[in-house]
């Protein structure tokens, strides 16, 4: 009995409720939920931590701790609440740099305790790097998604610049663990170049990429939290840093290879900052494009065997989601197969898409992967894309020059007829033409997703 009220048993539930968590969050049915229980299983670590603990705390500690998890509780609670999906990149990011920042905090403030324990020291210091350079560039990583920072900033060589301040760092950190020098001002020079690292290594990085290096400091932090659960044998605090460490780095290496990009081009390489993106400037390329009314487009559906939706990035930004699955639920009752195409990086974040339709309780069966949905656009009587571009852009079929070239595309091309619904001729996200909408087959609906669907909706209904 007394061991259920023990800390290491409260830890080993707690563990298990990450794993289960995030196994959960591998379907849109079960995500909720498993968040939910990954939240109270850290909720559970955090009161055993501070109730179990053994050692004399004084009472003025424990209301300090509590006033501070009151203060974060409630401003993670109300920006949570209030974030736009669409904006929960530039979220994850911030919280993701608190993280950063709370492992190089336990560095600074745990160093001198351990002064002559080398592998305490060792742990510090690199607990101190990590959580430094995840927590600055988290920061810069954040101003560049919500537009305070536009352009990428590079220096002259800023590629072997970066480098060499990153062995100047690392060799420096050695040498505060070799030489066992318990000096404030060194580790302070450590924890400031770490910062200025962090900045360094994510300015020159493209705003397109930033998910990508988002989910790279994700598993930084997560490394970071895991040397601080080394260094204070807190097993609850390892398992979880090993998990997000880990989680990170498969989440980014997916990432990348769903846009069949090496991670070396995402950090070395320049993407998703063409002078059109940033100006959002209207089409250059050659050809004439047709466009389509709700009526036409309700007409030609209303005689189709087949329908694929292809969401994107617009559907999220119109809020567009339950007119889009009420669309689908009407064509189903006229007898039609409807299915929705899911690209792997459709949308701002990985699982945006499906996140986005699980909202409306679409059933799960009809969200079809993109490997398995390409074969049957031939099939297809009409696809439907509502606010995607880059991912049915065929230039990264066709065109070697294209930054997206190489990257796995939703093969719309080959359904007979091609609807595209977006505001305006402007790109997408990576910032480049899309001649797709220049097809003979591809017929334009212009409009915001929301009221263009909801007129088409209407169109139909009157069928
Ligand atoms: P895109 O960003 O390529 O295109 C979205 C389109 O939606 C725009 O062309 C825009 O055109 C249109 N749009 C915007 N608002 C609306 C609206 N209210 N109504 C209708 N249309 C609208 O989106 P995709 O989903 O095709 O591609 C995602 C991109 O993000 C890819 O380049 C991907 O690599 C990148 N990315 C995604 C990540 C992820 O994890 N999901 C991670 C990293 C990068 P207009 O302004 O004319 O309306």
């Amino acid at each position: 009995m007394e061991y259920i009220f023990s800390l290491e048993f409260i830890y080993l539930i707690a563990s298990i409720t990450y794993i289960l968590g995030l196994k959960m969050l591998g379907h849109p049915e079960t995500a909720r939920k498993g968040n939910l229980i990954a939240a109270a299983g850290m909720t559970l670590a955090i009161f055993g931590t501070i109730f179990l603990y053994q050692g004399e705390v004084p009472a003025l500690i424990y209301a300090l701790i509590g006033v501070a998890i009151l203060i974060g509780t409630i401003i993670g609670w109300i920006v949570a609440k209030k974030v736009d999906m669409t904006k929960m990149p530039e979220l994850v990011s911030l919280f993701n740099g608190m993280g950063g920042a709370s492992a190089a905090l336990i560095g600074l403030i745990e160093f001198h305790h351990y002064t002559g324990n080398q592998l305490s020291i060792l742990t510090i210091i690199a607990a101190m790097i990590i959580g430094s350079v995840s927590f600055s560039g988290s920061m810069i990583a954040w101003a560049k998604l919500n537009g305070t920072l536009r352009n990428p900033i590079r220096l002259p060589k800023y590629n072997i610049l970066n480098n060499v301040f990153l062995l100047a760092i690392l060799v420096f950190g050695a040498y505060i663990v070799i030489s066992g020098a318990d000096s404030q001002v060194y580790l302070y020079i450590l924890f400031f170049a770490a910062l200025l690292y962090g900045i360094l290594f994510v300015i020159p990085i493209g705003g397109a990429d930033m998910p990508v290096v988002i989910s790279l400091l994700n598993s930084f932090t997560g490394l970071a939290a895991a040397f601080g659960g080394f260094l204070y044998g807190n097993m609850v605090m390892l398992t979880g840093g090993i998990l997000v460490g880990s989680a990170g780095t498969i989440l980014t290496l997916a990432m990348c290879n769903a846009m069949n990009r090496p991670l070396a081009n995402v950090i070395f390489g320049a993407f998703g900052e063409s002078d059109d993106a940033e100006a959002g400037s209207d089409s250059t390329m050659k050809g004439s494009i047709k466009q389509a009314s709700p009526s036409d487009v309700a007409i030609l559906m209303n005689y189709s065997q087949k329908v694929i939706i292809v969401p994107g990035y617009g559907l999220a930004v119109a809020q567009a989601q339950h007119v889009i699955h009420e669309l689908e639920q009407l064509l189903t009752s006229k007898g039609i197969e409807v299915k929705y195409a899911i690209h792997p990086v459709a949308g701002r974040m990985p699982g945006h898409m499906n996140v986005l339709l699980a909202e409306t309780n679409v059933d799960y069966d009809k969200l079809i992967e993109m490997d398995d949905i390409n074969p049957e656009f031939q099939s297809t009587d009409v696809v439907f894309v509502v606010g995607a571009n880059d991912v049915v852009n065929p230039a990264a079929h066709n065109d070697p020059s294209s930054p997206i070239y190489g990257m796995p595309i939703l093969d719309v091309e080959n359904a007979k007829h091609i609807i595209v619904n977006k505001r305006s001729m402007k790109p997408g996200y990576a910032g480049i033409e899309n001649e797709l909408f220049y097809n003979q087959k591809t017929s334009m609906l212009f409009g915001d997703a929301k009221e263009a669907l909801t007129k088409l909706l209407h169109e139909l209904k009157n069928m």
